[in-house]
């Protein structure tokens, strides 16, 4: 059984192989990079065979070539660079009598596969594996046929169990690998296609609830100041009421839009003490409507590199949630500090907190637990935005005492730097 021993060695190496190209293909999820490693398989593939070919007499050499030949040939229609290989590897014998022989019948397999490739690839998953296998085992016999009209002195039973055992069964065994493969693509494929209907649907019902909401509540107050009678101060009011609302559907606009495109279009240095103060200005009426306190202690010193938008997109959401989390008052307070290398941002409330299974959810598309009142869409895209600005965030909830966010992102180059401090810059009226 000299042969079948060979053959089976040489099925285990194309099948560790495959593994190997199986585990590259899985992480790197890309269609282009699926088809290089196939082509590439099916090419060391067959230089494999060739190295560990049998050596039956002078002239005749045996080894399972048709394997990958047939597999790459069916399956990725491969068959004209498959049987270029096989001529080339034939050709390095010596350009012989054989050669050509092999040149036209390559030549023309090759051909006949390359036109049979489509009919097949249209053929149940069942019904390919059956074909390929069935096909091998037809070209099994005809070498067997070959070998026994040539009259070659062979051991029969050790050639014969050979040829019809071992192609077909590594023909199986690709060919299922390669079906139970395309089978998961195509799950993970409409995987994501529904999760991005989903995400549309969410969209749509989010945008009619938290914008119609605020926009409903702006024409109301439209409608109320085109009473030519009103007082000046009740207009004034109602005005900073109109621009709050306006405000707040932007919002919203605004998380959307960071939540389907995160990257940062446009770096620019931002001085981040000065770009908190802006948050804690444009914060102030809710604070002040909270009765909640804000403390700061900017010691920090440097620039970051940033998008200003967006920087101030993620600040608001997170100083938003922590003077929401303080309905009856407290204190919100912010310090920034800095080492030579990273800029440190500390956002501490006193506020309700949260659970360790709420902090390990922020996040989270919709996760929100003020029902009606949250989008849960505010600290998705502060995340989103911190990665993007290749920072950190660490949060530290206790409930009850309340919340600490701790953000870092590396400073910029240390020539432009200047010194900031304040503290105490607003204070609520409790
Ligand atoms: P939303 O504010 O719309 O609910 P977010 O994504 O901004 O959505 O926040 C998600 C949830 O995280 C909030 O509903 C809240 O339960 C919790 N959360 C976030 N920040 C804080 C905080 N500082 N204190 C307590 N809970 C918080
Ligand atoms: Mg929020």
């Amino acid at each position: 059984m000299e042969l079948t021993m060979h053959f089976l060695f040489n099925l285990s190496l194309l099948i560790v192989l495959l593994f190997f190209c199986l585990l590259g293909v899985e992480k790197s999820n890309s269609h282009r990079v699926y088809k290089i490693t196939a082509v590439l398989y099916f090419v060391v593939a067959l230089i494999i065979c060739n190295i560990f070919s049998y050596r039956l007499n002078d002239e005749m050499v045996l080894d399972l070539r048709i394997v990958p030949f047939l597999i790459g040939s069916l399956y990725m229609g491969l068959s004209p660079l498959l049987g270029l290989v096989l001529v080339s590897i034939r050709g390095l014998h010596g350009i012989d009598l054989g050669f050509f022989a092999g040149l036209i019948f390559y030549g023309l397999f090759s051909f006949l596969i390359w036109r049979i490739s489509p009919w097949f690839y249209k053929r149940t998953s069942k019904q390919r594996i059956l074909y390929s296998v069935s096909t091998t085992i037809v070209v099994s016999l005809m070498i067997l046929i070959g070998i026994e009209i040539l009259n070659v002195p062979i051991q029969t039973f050790d050639v014969w169990f050979a040829y019809m055992v071992v192609p077909p069964l590594g023909v199986a065994m690709i060919s299922c690998s390669i079906e139970i493969i395309n089978k998961n693509l195509l799950i993970r494929n409409h995987l994501v296609k529904s999760k991005k209907l989903e995400v549309v649907e969410q969209m749509g019902a989010a945008i009619s609830h938290e914008i119609r909401n605020p926009l409903t509540s702006a024409i109301g107050f439209v409608q109320l100041m085109e009473d030519d009678s009103l007082e000046k101060e009740t207009r004034a009011q109602y005005l900073a009421i109109l621009k709050e609302e306006l405000e707040s559907a932007e919002r919203v606009i605004q998380d959307y839009l960071t939540f389907s495109k995160p990257e940062l279009e446009s770096l620019e240095k931002l001085n981040v003490n000065e770009e908190l103060s802006n948050v804690l200005k444009l914060l102030y009426p809710l604070a002040n409507r909270n009765s909640v306190e804000f403390t700061s202690n900017f010691s920090a010193v440097g620039l970051i590199e940033g998008n200003r938008q967006k920087f101030l997109q993620c600040f608001i959401n997170v100083m938003k949630n922590a003077i929401e989390s303080m309905p009856s008052g407290g204190v919100l307070s912010i310090k920034t500090e800095s080492t030579t290398q990273n800029i440190t941002i500390i956002i501490q409330d006193t506020g309700m907190g949260m659970t360790k299974e709420q902090v390990s959810r922020l996040g989270e598309p919709y996760y929100t637990t003020k029902g009606g009142g949250g989008t849960g869409l505010g600290m998705m895209v502060v995340f989103s935005i911190v990665r993007a600005m290749k920072g950190t965030v660490h949060v530290n909830s206790d409930i009850g005492t309340g919340s600490v966010f701790e953000f870092s992102f590396k400073l910029c180059k240390p020539e432009t730097q200047e010194s900031y401090d304040e503290s105490t810059v607003f204070l609520g009226n409790r």
